[in-house]
């Protein structure tokens, strides 16, 4: 789809040149229309836990709940304000990858980010039983350390949140001849061939009330993604229903 424009360029009153221009406006309009569906999706994204919090409070602040029942109003009240708090977090980090503001990249260790984010997320894997294990090189590459560390703590949360009780998490780090690979694989619930090519857009989610039960924002593999992208790494998915899911991330070697 173009779109024309025609100019006339004079020059002392006489007609110098006729220039056609036609811009590629299907681009434009994509980027457009994307751009609107994330803003209505951010919309219904944040309306939902801020009427769970103001109902909550509503009804403790009018004497409504049973004494025994006000531990669990609080506890909505809380846990939806932490859902804000990471989709406003997710929201930023997004939009500093669309605009290319991130921080300057400097030598990064990728083990050392991926032992980082396996502490971090090392006592919600306990309390499901599920073994989580780093191995691997020391890799350095040229990045962005929190991005990179966002990245691990992404794919491992979710590794852990869509596996089974008792299941397992192994997470590598491993240099290759053209380029550095890191991966992620667990035992979960795997994702249907169907939804695979999916999962990286924004907002997308196999089950919704999985997700959101386990605090889930929708927008983790697209930061994975864009992540990715900014350091000219590849994704390559491997998961089938049922039968667990490794996400690895190529880093080509030398040209980072
Ligand atoms: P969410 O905040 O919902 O986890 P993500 O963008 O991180 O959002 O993931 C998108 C969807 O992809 C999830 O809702 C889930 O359905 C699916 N998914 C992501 N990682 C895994 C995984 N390791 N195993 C199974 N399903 C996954």
């Amino acid at each position: 789809e173009y779109q024309f424009g025609i100019s006339r360029i004079t020059a002392d009153g006489l007609t110098a040149g006729t220039v056609l221009l036609a811009f590629d406006v299907t681009e434009q309009a994509a980027a457009e229309h994307s751009r609107r569906e994330f803003t209505a999706n951010v919309s219904h994204e944040l309306k939902t836990p801020l009427q769970s919090i103001m109902g909550s409070a509503e009804l403790l602040e009018n004497g409504l709940v049973k004494q025994e029942d006000v531990p669990q109003f609080v506890g909505v009240i809380r846990t939806e304000a932490a859902r804000l708090v990471t989709l406003v977090e997710d929201i930023i980090h997004l939009s500093q990858l669309d605009e290319g503001t991130a921080p300057e990249k400097e030598q990064v260790n990728l083990l050392e980010l991926a032992d980082s984010a396996v502490s971090a997320l090392r006592e919600r894997a306990e309390e499901r039983h599920i073994g989580l294990s780093v191995s691997g090189e020391n890799l350095m590459v040229d990045g962005v350390r929190n991005f990179l560390y966002e990245m691990f703590y992404n794919l491992i949360d979710n590794a852990i949140k869509y596996n089974i009780d008792g299941g397992k998490v192994e997470v590598t780090v491993l240099t290759g001849d053209t380029a550095a690979t890191v991966s992620v694989k667990d035992t979960g619930i795997g994702i249907p061939p169907e939804y695979q090519a999916r999962v990286f857009e924004r907002f997308f989610r196999v089950d919704k009330s999985r997700s959101k039960a386990s605090g889930g924002t929708g927008l983790g593999l697209s930061i994975v993604k864009h992540i990715a992208q900014y350091h000219h790494a590849e994704i390559k998915l491997h998961s089938g229903n049922g039968r667990g899911t490794i996400i690895e991330i190529l880093f080509a070697i030398g040209e980072m």
